[in-house]
């Protein structure tokens, strides 16, 4: 839900625009002006610290303007939507928008937005998945996967491309857990080029986990619940980070750049400054403080909470 700026409609860029990852695949990055506000439809919300209000799939947020924009754009946070900076469809609102749809206005047919509102979280399950395999294509170590790689990203392109109902009617769990062992191929042969103990936290209940300058480097961090933990300092050089929940984590002065599997979203919902290293192909995110004090030095030890 990141929307052009809408409190003052004439100043761009956005302040939270394209966060999506990969910087060399604009498909794969939101890009709001050319999406009728899908995300703001066609998702629910329940009142929570992500989302001021509770809201229905299908209805569209009391905030979204006539002209798909978002009337408190510039104060999200402040307003309670914190859910709403950090969300990424990885493009595939101006998917649904400009291909599925050629452009059509749900505004203007009701049989289409109830249609548009389905295929939306679908197709976003699928750029969400070609998002994993360019990443896992960018992994040098990867190469002996490279082939499988590039076959799915070519499968799934084409499944983006499809009409509504081919779309509408795809098993997206059955495709994930496909492709899901060849991804983690690709980070295990990336994280083997890590000498020494790689640290194993697939699962972990991590949270509020005190781990200020661990060495996490080539570390097995997938599904990782991190909330709140303590990062300053820490050494996440290639460290699999798929699907961790980063939320109010603190990254200050952590090293993330080569970590493995990073989406904007994660980092975006964590907490950091400016000190904190990052992959080329992530934008640091606007609310994330100016350098403070600096941090611990990443130590030879793995995990402990
Ligand atoms: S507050 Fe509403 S209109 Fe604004 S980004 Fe969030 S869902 Fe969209």
């Amino acid at each position: 839900m990141n929307h052009p700026p809408t409190d003052n409609p004439t100043t761009t860029p956005a302040p939270h625009q394209p966060r999506t990852a990969v910087t060399d695949t604009p498909a794969l990055r939101a890009d709001c002006s050319t999406c009728f506000g899908l995300c703001c439809v066609a998702l629910p919300f329940a009142a929570s610290a992500d989302f001021a209000i509770t809201k229905k799939a299908g209805q569209p947020c009391r905030h979204l303007r006539t002209d798909f924009r978002c009337g408190i754009h510039t104060h999200l946070r402040e307003q309670g939507f914190r859910g709403c900076t950090v969300f990424d469809c990885f493009g595939a609102g101006q998917q649904v928008s400009q291909i599925t749809f050629g452009g059509q206005d749900w505004h203007d047919d009701q049989a289409a937005a109830r249609q548009m509102i389905t295929v939306f979280p679908i197709m976003r399950q699928l750029h969400e998945l070609l998002w994993y395999v360019t990443s896992a294509l960018a992994l040098p170590a990867a190469g002996p996967v490279h082939e499988e790689l590039d076959a799915a990203r070519e499968r799934i392109a084409a499944l983006t491309a499809g009409s509504a109902d081919t779309v509408a009617g795809l098993d997206t769990l059955a495709l994930r857990e496909e492709i899901n062992p060849l991804l983690s191929h690709a980070s295990e042969l990336a994280r083997a080029t890590v000498t020494g103990r790689r640290p194993n936290h697939r699962g972990a209940d991590l949270i509020g986990a005190r781990l200020t300058g661990a060495d996490l480097r080539g570390a097995n961090l997938r599904g990782a619940m991190l909330i709140a933990a303590d990062l300053r300092g820490a050494d996440l050089r290639l460290a699999d980070l798929t699907g961790a929940d980063l939320r109010d984590a603190d990254l200050t002065g952590a090293d993330l750049t080569e970590a493995i599997f990073l989406t904007q979203a994660q980092l975006t919902s964590a907490r950091a400054d400016a000190t904190t290293r990052l992959p080329t192909t992530l934008t640091r995110p606007a609310h994330w403080l100016p350098a403070g004090p600096a941090q611990p030095k990443a130590r030879n030890r793995s995990a402990p909470r």
